[in-house]
């Protein structure tokens, strides 16, 4: 009988016009149990764990879930529905459980233990084994190797700090919700552009009220600090912001997220000594590049030093300016981005809509896949033919020496029902196939958020949609380059969290290069490309304040690691030294007594940058080290460009990191391009 479910068709791409959404629970219902009998029969049957008798039918088996999931989860994000929606949420409940079910099988985590202690494990390729490793790892960290006692306290343990973290993350958003300012006299809202009141309108009138209503959410706060010229309003916004679910401010007590923090630091803190670490940053560590909690201080701590005395000299520039242009004698805190925001049109009068016509959207994708082409020899052939879900999505094979050997959806445009931002998402992970060696190519959904054309008018794009799309695209050829068929370490499977970042942020240097820009730009009327005199403009506005933003993230940083770092003394007062003693450190601008940033600091109470907000700073010195090469050797460096190819592009996640790192550099990453990128002078 034939297939008729096409998310059980072993089909190379998705069959997205087969697709009805009552296809998936019992796509879902088929194929995690299966799964999860296969994974019981083989432990129960096989006598010698080895990799073809365990992994390979198992990884099988996951990827026929994997793309069952490439279908629908995808559509879920770019085309959504109600009935989508429910039967999505149903399978993720589903999925987890079958991922939760693995992690703490002791049976699979035997078998993998005795694959690793094979005489012949160091025989099985270094992507193999690495891949082997990652999952003991895994099994480690979910606490499989304790005694039974402490294996139900560590789950305890677990399941009590996902409730605190949720909890952490619900009481900011109601802490955001209950403030609002409502506004009826217009000259309050002096300064803000049409689009900012528009949106402060809309609040107001969702709410059946007239005027205008102000409320902590980003589209409101962020034009308000930056723009209204009323100071006493700028400061109740401020204030109310920087208070929020806390002990102070508008609604002091009412959302305090203070006891949770506490109470998260401890929790994490007992699962880190139940697994044998000191602290929660070494378990942290354990699935990232950076090697010791004092490796991530000390880079932390040598970049503050290089980069606070520019910081200084900013915000000293700032502070004369404010007081000498905008009368401002005292600067204060809700008054940062308002005169910088000032200081910077007086320095840098360069708007979004003057470069926005060298960027049509046809000839940016033209010229992103020409800068492709030139670095690593690819060919992109645009297919004509395939099962699509909207006619704006193209598909794309790539192609190296006249073979192909990976294929891309290009889905450019916002729409209703699409989710907002821009991603790159496996679709396909590459891997040897268990039956004879086929590969299974990698497949990739390059998904982004752009204005569409009106009309005849093409769409343009703004120098940050543009670095956008060569961001994603770094993200893809890392997927699609990929030369591993082992798919738990292929492509960007795998590779550190910290490390993760590297290919999309080296990818958008080349939309800052006149070398290049000379046919990514292409002015829309005359068809010249930028000129050189916009570029450094364009260039100088970039680095405005740069060593600021670059000290405001250490001090989150280092705040993060400190934190975690430590194995007591997290009760709050000892979380407000932390940050104050941090503050004293590395912070240039002022705060007022009573700001209480980190009781709404979710990246690291509720989410998971727990002792791993650093990445971010980390990935940016990895991507700008490996782009300075190109720096020292030309633009299009062929040795460079092949180099990065065969290394960063190529290897994955199957080897760690800081190894691949040297491999492609020769050397450990160096923080100096990124500081000259910058614009930092040390
Ligand atoms: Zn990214």
């Amino acid at each position: 009988m034939p297939q008729t479910n096409p998310l059980l068709a072993d089909s190379e791409l998705p069959q997205f016009e087969d697709f009805k959404t009552e296809h998936v629970i019992p796509a879902m219902e088929k194929l995690v149990p299966e799964a999860k009998n296969l994974i019981d029969k083989l432990c129960a049957s096989v006598a010698e764990p080895g990799w073809d008798n365990i992994v390979v039918p198992i990884d099988e088996q996951d990827r026929k879930l994997e793309n069952a999931w490439a279908l629908f989860g995808h559509l879920n994000s770019v085309r959504d529905s109600a009935e989508l929606r429910q039967a999505y949420q149903k399978a993720l409940a589903m999925a987890t459980e079958y991922q939760t079910w693995v992690g703490q099988h002791q049976g699979l985590f035997k078998a993998y233990k005795a694959i690793s202690e094979r005489k012949d494990f160091s025989r099985l390729s270094r992507a193999r084994q690495e891949s082997v490793k990652k999952a003991l790892l895994a099994f480690k960290l979910n606490g499989i190797d304790l005694p039974k006692d402490k294996r139900k306290k560590f789950a305890r343990l677990k399941s009590e700090l996902a409730q605190l973290q949720q909890k952490f993350s619900e009481q900011l958003l109601d802490a955001t919700q209950a403030w609002t300012l409502h506004i009826t006299d217009e000259k309050r809202l002096a300064g803000l552009p049409e689009t900012a009141r528009e949106t402060l309108s809309q609040y107001a009138s969702q709410k059946n009220l007239d005027g205008w209503l102000v409320t902590l959410e980003m589209p409101s706060t962020v034009p308000l600090l930056t723009y209204a010229d009323d100071r006493s309003l700028r400061e109740e916004v401020s204030r109310a912001c920087q208070t929020r679910a806390s002990d102070k401010g508008p609604n002091a007590g009412q959302f305090d997220n203070g006891p949770l923090m506490t109470d998260i630091l401890e929790k994490r803190q007992k699962i880190a000594e139940l697994l044998g670490y000191s602290n929660y940053a070494q378990v942290s560590l354990e699935q990232k590049m950076a090697t010791s909690p004092q490796a991530v201080l000390a880079f932390l701590n040598d970049m503050a030093e290089k980069v606070l005395p520019q910081a200084k000299r900013e915000f000293e520039e700032l502070r004369e300016f404010a007081k000498s242009e905008l009368g401002l004698e005292v600067l204060e805190p809700w008054d940062i981005n308002y005169a910088s925001e000032k200081l910077r049109q007086a320095r840098f009068s360069i708007s979004r809509e003057e470069l926005r016509p060298y960027f049509p959207v046809n000839r940016a994708v033209e010229g992103l896949f020409k800068t492709a082409e030139k670095l690593f020899s690819l060919g992109f052939e645009e297919v004509t033919e395939f099962q699509t879900y909207h006619p704006d999505v193209k598909l794309f094979n790539v192609l190296e020496s006249g073979k192909m050997i990976a294929r891309f959806y290009l889905d450019l445009y916002a729409r209703a029902g699409k989710r907002g931002g821009a991603w790159m998402d496996v679709c396909r992970n590459r891997m040897e196939r268990g039956n004879g060696g086929t590969i299974q190519l990698p497949v990739a959904y390059l998904t982004c958020n752009f204005t569409p054309p009106v009309g005849d008018k093409p769409s343009l794009l703004t120098t940050s949609e543009l670095s956008t799309l060569f961001h994603e695209f770094g993200h893809g050829l890392q997927h699609m380059l990929t030369k591993i068929g082992v798919k738990s370490v292929a492509g960007i499977s795998g590779v550190e969290w910290d490390a993760v970042e590297l290919p999309s942020q080296f990818l958008e240097n080349w939309c800052r290069e006149e070398e290049a820009l000379a046919f990514i730009s292409s002015h829309v009327d005359s068809g010249k490309a930028l000129p050189s005199e916009l570029l450094e403009k364009m260039l100088a506005a970039k680095n405005f304040q740069s060593a600021m933003t670059f000290v405001r993230q250490l001090e989150f940083g280092i705040f993060d690691f400190t934190l975690h770092g430590r194995s007591s003394g997290f009760s709050q007062a000892d979380i407000q030294n932390a940050i104050d003693q941090v503050r004293s450190k590395v912070s240039v601008v002022p705060k007022y007594r009573d700001n209480r940033f980190q009781h709404g600091f979710s990246h690291i109470f509720a989410g998971g940058y727990a002792a791993g907000y650093y990445s971010y700073k980390w990935a940016e010195v990895l991507s700008a080290d490996a782009y300075s090469r190109f720096e020292e050797e030309g633009v299009f460096s062929p040795e460079a460009a092949a180099d990065f190819r065969n290394t960063v592009l190529a290897l994955g996640g199957s080897k760690p990191a800081a190894e691949v790192f040297r491999q492609y550099r020769g050397r450990d990453p160096r923080p100096e391009a990124l500081l000259r990128h910058n614009g930092i002078t040390v």
